[in-house]
């Protein structure tokens, strides 16, 4: 059982298919690296497409008998779950700041929200009930049930490897399927970790499997008969494949894409609140969040104020090694990260932004082989730029300028993406204006991270979306059960007698 929290050593990183914990046959790794310290961690098996179908087999077999365990039951494995992962909480955050470069804080506030979908889902007995109604027709009765759809997949990205799979995960047990995770080659020792703690709930065997890997493994997921729903968080263009793929097998899925979150800051804003909200946002897990703000837009009288201020807040933020205490934002997740978020700088700048708080190339004393890049604020985006309408993934915020909030919105609306939008502002009209009009799944007003609580879907539209139903919520149950109408009579003449 691997223990890579408490090992210097560099961990084994392991497949557990089967309720057996099973070194991989692959013969290509990828290095996992603290990207803080540059220290090697462990080594991620990019597992062949025969584990990847493994798992699923696996989950095929386990199926039949958990899904004939009662919802009351099966609960009770999560109920033991939410304890185990309230113990263990500290660890887990140490390991995703270990692995993912997040603070210690952004890392606890992580597992706190995986252990609310744990606590939501606890509810499916009665969240998975159908409806029913009495004489549809003089005697007849007819009834929906909700029904497992069968192995479940979650495919998840590297930048919350502790709760992106508890988006989909607990739902989909609770509601009687079993499962295969993979999770993210680059952030593979938090799940490894979960699995044991899921080990110790005494879940049946094949209930939960895990494969390690990066595309092939995926694809074998994707092409596997028994695997009847996926669930993906990452970038647009592989969520575009995995949706693609998966439709032309027959599965249903729900793939979260990229994001280019902007916020709106009205003149009549609060200039402490926004200017600190925003600079969470855009900075905070360093920028590499989905719901990041990436570009706030200033309309009319904000450009007074709002630039300069959120320059102070970016060019003042500690940014160095998430366990050392006072850091409020960690590194970038790798060197081709680093390489990419500063190659937009200078595009932006390239493209007419000015750069007056510049993050590139910093120096962080104690941590000279980390992949940081410092908090950097480009000024004056061109409306129609590559770069204001790019995802970039880092701590890069991007001011534009308009003179209305007709002309923010045509701004809001006018990228490919819509997965979160913000507006700052004390009027109640123009908030209402915004929540109607702007075309983005989740919107937030003077908040500046409209992440869903567990009990809501974490909606997505446009190219972050791809799919019907989102994770978390209602849509959870949607998505990880099948309907089943019976219409049913019992003519009174065939009644005995007793
Ligand atoms: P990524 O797309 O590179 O990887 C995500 C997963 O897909 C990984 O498990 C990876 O192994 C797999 N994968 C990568 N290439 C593949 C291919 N060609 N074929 C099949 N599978 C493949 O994403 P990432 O860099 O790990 O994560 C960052 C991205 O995730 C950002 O774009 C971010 O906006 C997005 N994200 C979105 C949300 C959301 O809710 N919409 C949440 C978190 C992250």
């Amino acid at each position: 059982m691997p223990s890579p929290a408490r090992s210097s050593a560099p961990a084994e990183v392991l497949n557990y298919i089967d309720h057996a914990w099973r070194a991989s046959s692959a013969s290509q790794h990828l290095d996992v690296v603290n990207p803080a310290t540059g220290e090697l961690l462990g080594r991620t098996p990019l597992s062949p497409g025969l584990e990847g179908a493994a798992a699923a087999e696996a989950a095929a077999r386990a199926l039949p008998e958990w899904r004939r365990t009662p919802p009351g039951e099966r609960v009770q494995y999560l109920f033991k779950l939410k304890a185990l992962l309230e113990d263990d909480l500290e660890e887990l955050a140490r390991l995703i700041t270990m692995e993912c470069g997040k603070t210690l804080d952004e890392a606890r506030g992580e597992m706190r929200r995986a252990i609310e979908n744990v606590e939501f889902a606890c509810g499916m007995p009665i969240l998975m009930q159908g409806y029913n109604s009495e004489d549809i027709a003089r005697g007849f009765d007819e009834t929906m049930i909700r029904q497992p759809v069968g192995v479940c997949a979650a495919i998840c990205p590297f930048n919350f490897p502790g709760m992106i799979p508890f988006w989909f995960m607990p739902y989909a047990l609770a509601c009687g399927n079993t499962y295969v995770v993979k999770p993210s080659e680059r952030v593979p020792l938090t799940m490894q970790r979960i699995i044991q703690l899921i080990e110790q709930t005494d879940l049946p065997r094949g209930v939960v499997n895990l494969v390690n890997g990066a595309a092939e493994t995926v694809d074998a997921i994707l092409d596997h008969p028994a695997i009847r729903a996926v669930s993906f968080v990452g970038s647009t263009p592989v969520a575009r494949h995995v949706y693609r793929r998966s439709a032309e097998n027959g599965k249903r899925a729900q793939c979260q894409g990229g994001a280019k979150n902007p916020i709106v800051v009205m003149p009549d804003a609060d200039r402490e609140m926004t200017t600190k909200i925003t600079a969470d946002s855009a900075f905070g897990c360093a920028g590499q969040r989905c719901a990041a703000a990436s570009v706030a837009i200033t309309v009319a009288e904000a450009r007074d104020w709002f630039p300069e201020m959120i320059c102070d807040a970016a060019a003042s933020r500690v940014t160095g090694y998430g366990l050392d205490d006072g850091v409020q934002m960690g590194p970038v997740i790798s060197p081709q990260s680093k390489a990419r978020i500063e190659e937009w700088i200078g595009l932006g700048a390239a493209e007419g932004a000015g750069i007056p708080v510049d993050g590139r190339n910093p120096s962080i004393p104690g941590y000279e082989r980390g992949t940081f890049v410092r908090p950097t604020i480009l000024v004056d985006v061109p409306a129609g730029s590559q770069v204001a309408s790019t995802e970039i993934f880092g701590p890069v915020l991007g001011v534009m300028h308009v003179a209305t909030l007709e002309a923010a919105l045509e701004l809001v609306n006018r990228g490919p993406h819509g997965n979160m939008a913000c507006i700052f502002t004390r009027s109640g009209a123009a908030a209402r204006k915004f929540r109607y009009e702007a075309e983005a799944g989740d919107i937030g007003i003077n908040v500046g991270i409209a992440a869903p609580m567990a009990f809501f879907p974490f909606s997505g539209w446009k190219e972050s979306f791809f799919g019907d139903l989102h994770g978390q919520g209602w849509d959870a149950v949607e998505f990880f059960t099948q309907k089943k109408v019976v219409i049913e009579r019992w003519p009174k003449e065939w009644s005995r007698k007793f």
